[in-house]
């Protein structure tokens, strides 16, 4: 039976009901011009305070998040969120603060900027930093963008092509189109490492740069990199790390030291700041001294204990509003500073050591298409008894009713039942037992009624949707019936 609170709230909206106490004479008389008074009442559910309560805990109840239960989508670092870091991120010196104020008025801020820029720098093997970008996609553009500068600069107009492998996350290919490149995919090995002789066969003068994710998505180090890399920069080329997912490096080693000029940084991912739903995020954008003044503007600079606004010379322009997402970055700060460098360096080694135990633990029921080591993330190719019907789409489906989320599916498109799991280093091992157990147990489902895994989820508020159905006939809106 439908409880009142499963109802939306303009179907439990009663004509005068009310959930505030505010007192008529606590407004002043405000006299609006004519044409901007309403001539009909503003269609507005009317509920009681508790009603209202109810209703939007039961609407959170119906969301899943990282607070709720392990999260292992691959690739998107779903990692626990310290509360302090919202704590001291929303502190009203920090959020008051107005972008236009002048510099000498928002010292502290302006402090921080640099200081994270530099830890930053730090962390990955880099000689300075944006912060303003919004997403690991805007820094792939911001970086790509670099790359263009850099080569005009030099007058080297024929630079047109990105080498990017097919392995990659999908914003790679699509921002260096967006930024005017042409997109050369080369074709990855089995475990999605660089081919190197397919490499060799696309360098020219016309190579811009390469684009690469290491580990790759499959969670496999490119232990060739210091090749790769003197490779592309012999035919003048630049190298770009996607470093949206930080997390097994961390603490171990540093894109800088492998012979990166660019990378981006998701500080939604790797540096403890929520994401999912399209919240906000920070994708600074990093390089080494040479390309220093290309950095999107403004940037900040230390003057000696005094801290000012700058903008690089040869600036690829303003990506974005003033400064960025600063509520972002000032939540990764505190992740950073409350870890400091001793235990930062444990990150890495802890979400690596996760990833395996549950990769080991269950490989005897999931096929492992990749048998090297992987390192935070790895990948199942499904169910290793193919004969069930049983797909991926199906396990991660029944997933939900064990009150887990389901990892990243079908991505990489380098195999074709992908489950990229990514447990990340702050779960514990009673909870990756759990999700063990859970994975166990829909595998023997799968054997001996495998109907019940086709047709999950039974336990959520939604059951299994016809998507296509959903996709072309898609209801966003409240519609009174
Ligand atoms: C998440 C991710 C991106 C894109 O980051 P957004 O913030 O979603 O734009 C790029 N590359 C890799 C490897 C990622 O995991």
């Amino acid at each position: 039976m439908l409880n009142t609170y499963d109802k939306l709230i303009f179907e439990i909206s009663r004509k005068n009901r009310i959930s505030h106490n505010l007192h008529k004479n606590d407004f002043k008389n405000i006299n609006l011009p004519e044409h901007l008074l309403r001539t009909s009442e503003a269609n507005l559910p009317e509920v009681s305070e508790l009603d209202l309560v109810r209703h939007y805990t039961k609407v959170s109840q119906k969301n899943f998040g990282i607070d709720s239960n392990f999260y292992p989508l691959g690739s998107c670092t779903m990692k626990y969120n310290p509360k302090i870091n919202d704590e001291l991120a929303t502190l009203k010196g920090f959020s008051e603060i107005h972008p236009l104020q002048p510099a000498k008025t928002q010292q502290g801020f302006l402090r921080i900027y640099t200081e994270l820029s530099s830890y930053l720098s730090e962390i990955t093997g880099m000689d300075a930093y944006s912060l303003n970008t919004y997403a690991g996609a805007h820094g792939e553009l911001a970086g790509l963008m670099i790359i263009k500068k850099y080569h005009e600069k030099n007058k080297d107009f024929k630079r047109t092509k990105i080498i990017i492998p097919d392995s990659a996350h999908g914003t790679n290919p699509a921002s260096a189109s967006v930024a005017g490149f042409e997109v050369i995919e080369i074709k990855s090995n089995q475990d999605g490492t660089m081919n190197i002789e397919a490499l060799k066969t696309v360098l020219n003068d016309e190579v811009a740069g390469l684009m690469l994710t290491n580990p790759n998505t499959a969670g496999v180090f490119e232990k060739d990199i210091l090749e790769i890399s003197k490779l592309v920069h012999d035919v003048g080329g630049l190298l770009y790390y996607d470093g949206a997912n930080l997390n097994a490096l961390l603490g171990i080693s540093r894109p800088g030291d492998m012979g990166f000029d660019i990378t981006h940084l998701n500080l939604h991912k790797t540096f403890s700041t929520p994401h999912g739903g399209g919240g906000p995020g920070s994708g600074p954008v990093g390089v080494k001294s040479f390309l220093k003044e290309f950095l999107p503007k403004p940037i900040v600079v230390d003057k000696n204990g005094y801290y000012d606004f700058y903008e690089p010379i040869d600036s690829i322009g303003s990506l974005s509003n003033f400064f960025g997402n600063a509520s972002v970055y000032l939540r990764a700060y505190v992740y950073i500073r409350s870890l400091g460098r001793e235990n930062l360096k444990h990150v890495g080694k802890l979400a690596n050591l996760n990833a395996n135990y549950i990769k080991a633990s269950l490989k005897d029921q999931y096929q492992l298409p990749i048998l090297e080591n992987t390192m935070h993330e790895f990948v199942f190719n499904g169910l290793i008894d193919k004969s069930t019907h049983v797909k991926t789409l199906n396990i991660a489906k029944r997933l939900l009713d064990y009150g887990f989320h389901a990892p990243t599916i079908y991505f990489p498109l380098i195999f074709n039942e992908s489950m990229m799991i990514e447990p990340t280093e702050t779960e514990s091992k009673e909870t990756l037992d759990d999700f063990i157990n859970a994975l166990r147990k829909i595998a023997l489902e799968a054997h001996e009624n495998p109907e019940l895994v086709l047709h999950a989820p039974y336990q959520t508020p939604v059951k299994k949707l016809d998507e296509a159905k959903a996709a072309r006939e898609p209801k966003v809106k409240y519609q009174d019936l």
